[in-house]
């Protein structure tokens, strides 16, 4: 299950310039900008703040900022996420992990271990978003991308396909592609004329293996 944060993001304001890379970034919007005072040193109008209690520890930050900006220290008191998720009706969740085609149990974040039930769970107790399913699970604070477009699938399949990029004009997401997981049917296999469009994948046992995950 989930994570526990034991690191965390540090700005060093007199390297940063403000270039907004790790805002862009950051898979639960930890950071932000503030103006730079007229007395600090360092180049630039803005200097990156972070919202501690919202950094899981991703390190997309880290890897981006081209002015090595950023450091990652150790949190005095480490902190859970994830762990526990709000009671919802179960059976709603089981409705939409089989309508997105997933088993209750399948993982999708491999990082964090989080199952495709408990991004369920997230959505649909109210994360309408990518940002808002990490901060709800920890999902996608690990290598940020592997489980990005399951997530992105599942709050499509509960009708939040549309979610603003969040920071405007952010490019850690560009929206769900097209994969065979969209042509699941509810009794969890392809249609025919997909199978038959691909005779070289083995798609009958691969989804047929799945629709008996889905009764679970
Ligand atoms: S990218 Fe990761 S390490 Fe950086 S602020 Fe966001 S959650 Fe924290
Ligand atoms: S990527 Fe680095 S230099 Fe750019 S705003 Fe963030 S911390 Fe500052």
């Amino acid at each position: 299950m989930p994570k526990t944060v034991r690191m965390v993001a540090q700005i060093i304001a007199e390297k940063c310039t403000g270039c907004r890379l790790c805002e862009q970034v950051c898979p639960t919007v930890a950071i932000g900008m503030r103006p730079r005072r007229a007395d600090e040193p360092g180049k630039g109008r803005n200097i990156a703040i972070l919202e501690p209690e919202a950094c899981y520890n991703a390190q997309a930050c880290v890897e981006i900022c081209p002015d090595d900006a950023i450091e990652m220290v150790e949190l005095g008191t480490p902190f859970d996420v994830g762990f526990e998720l709000p009671q919802v009706d179960q059976e709603a969740v089981k409705a939409l992990c089989r309508k997105a085609g997933y088993g209750r149990n399948m993982q999708i974040c491999v990082c964090t271990d989080t199952k495709a039930g408990d991004i369920a769970t997230a959505i649909i107790a109210g994360a309408h978003s990518p940002e808002a399913v990490s901060l709800a699970t920890g999902a996608r604070t690990g290598c940020v991308e592997l489980c990005m477009q399951p997530i992105l699938h599942l709050l499509a399949c509960a009708g939040h396909g549309d979610a603003p990029r969040n920071p405007k004009n952010g490019f850690q997401w560009y929206g769900e592609s097209a994969t065979l997981w969209q042509h699941v049917q509810p009794d969890g296999t392809l249609p025919q004329a997909i199978r038959d469009a691909f005779p070289e994948y083995p798609l009958a046992k691969e989804f047929g293996d799945m629709a008996k995950l889905k009764r679970r």
